[in-house]
């Protein structure tokens, strides 16, 4: 992997992809500025070698116009306050001004562009367009991990412009390094624990984990089409009743790969999609009509705790309830627990996509696993085995 370690920056003005599509509040301020943090070191190294930055980003979904809402100068103050430095601004990414702005750039300097996705060209992936980026710097560093899944100009075609001088950036090489122990240099056993809503929007991924995988835990909403599947009464629980054959086709796969499976064995049902709803703890296979399963109940979290303490490597992604109620978070606060018990014990553990990232933040638990990836569908799309355009193009 060709990182920016492996090049002196000095004199040379570095354009540097990144992802600072933050949220904000109503007032466009930054409410979580975790994706800004995270490229701090790349930044830093290009600086300390004596280069300069020139910062591109997109922001949120302009769809080629220009916008206030969209700008970056809304996050700019973030964006410096993170980076301990004071950022040039450039009002457009491409240009006249930005070839004066990027020109003038002397080392030690950032520059940031205006958003990119102001250009429909960005997402479309046009290369006249990169070419024009790729023409106010030297060389070339992606560390938009969250982005990385999309092939466009500023993320993928921009990097032919830059065959020897292309690199990942910090973050990136971090997220490709979890993503590569889980998938192929872990310690073992390795454990994936697969939660959330739908078995449908995990199956390429289960598929493409199998083979790497010692024992598998699914929990959350997916894990009833299993159940049902197997012949148990489910009541009003979530269920995909066509993809009933596949999960029975997934648990033979599982199988024949000497994966052990381990599903809920006890659910905490609700007469009601509510936190307030009357509650009540029931075998798994026995949930009445007009029920429905919404965490995990104490004794999966038992059986989870177990397997997650004997194993080396920890993969998780989904919640194994509707955390988002509290009624029903415990499970997933258990598993959580477990999780951050074996790596206190020295397992490596990586927790990715969506809603675990969140509940790993929200509940504090981002301090206690080994890595927390900031990019949803992007490592989400590594673990289905896919290899990201972001990624090929530099190591093309
Ligand atoms: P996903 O986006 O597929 O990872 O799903 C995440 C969502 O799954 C979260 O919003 C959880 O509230 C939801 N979820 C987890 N367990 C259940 C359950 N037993 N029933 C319904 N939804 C669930």
């Amino acid at each position: 992997m060709k990182t920016i370690n492996d090049f002196n920056f000095k004199d040379k003005k570095a354009l540097v992809r990144v992802d600072f599509n933050v949220p904000q509040d109503s007032e466009l301020k930054v409410t979580d500025n975790t994706r800004i943090q995270a490229v701090k070191p790349t930044i830093d190294k290009i600086l300390n070698d004596g280069g300069a930055v020139i910062l591109m980003t997109h922001l949120g979904r302009p769809k080629g116009k220009i916008s206030e809402e969209f700008s970056l100068k809304n996050i700019l103050p973030e964006i410096e306050k993170v980076l301990e430095k004071p950022v040039k601004f450039c009002s457009d990414c491409v240009g006249e001004k930005a070839k004066k702005m990027t020109g003038e750039l002397q080392g030690g300097e950032i520059l940031l562009l205006e958003n990119l996705r102001f250009h429909k060209e960005e997402e479309l992936g046009d290369a006249i367009f990169a070419k024009q980026l790729a023409g106010l710097g030297d060389a070339y560093v992606n560390d938009a991990f969250g982005t990385a899944h999309r092939a466009h100009a500023s993320t993928a075609i921009i990097a032919d412009n830059f065959p020897s001088t292309k690199f990942f950036g910090l973050l990136m090489a971090k997220e490709l390094e979890a993503i590569d122990k889980v998938l192929k240099s872990g310690d073992k056993p390795i454990t994936a624990i697969l939660g959330g809503s739908k078995v449908s929007s995990k199956i390429t991924i289960i598929e493409n984990m199998l083979p790497a995988i010692d024992n598998l835990i699914i929990g959350g909403g997916m894990a009833f089409t299993f159940i049902r599947a197997l012949g148990g009464d489910i009541g009003n629980s979530l269920v995909e009743v066509d993809k009933q054959t596949l999960a029975l086709e997934i648990l033979q796969k599982a199988k024949v790969q000497n994966v052990k499976v381990y599903l809920p064995v006890d659910s905490i049902i609700a007469d009601d999609f509510n936190n307030e709803a009357e509650r009540k703890e029931v075998d798994i296979f026995e949930i009445p009509d007009g029920w429905m399963g919404l965490d995990a109940g104490v004794r999966s979290r038992k059986i989870f705790h177990d397997v997650i303490m004997n194993s080396r490597t920890i993969l998780w992604n989904g919640p194994i309830g509707v955390f988002e109620m509290s009624n029903f978070a415990d499970g997933t606060i258990a598993l959580g627990e477990s999780i951050a018990k074996a790596t206190r014990l020295g397992a490596f553990s990586l927790v990715g996509g969506g809603d675990s990232v969140a509940f790993v933040k929200q509940f504090g638990y981002d301090e206690k696993v080994s890595y927390v990836s900031t990019g949803g569908g992007a490592m989400l799309e590594s673990l289905e085995g896919m290899e990201l355009p972001g990624v090929k193009a530099i190591n093309s």
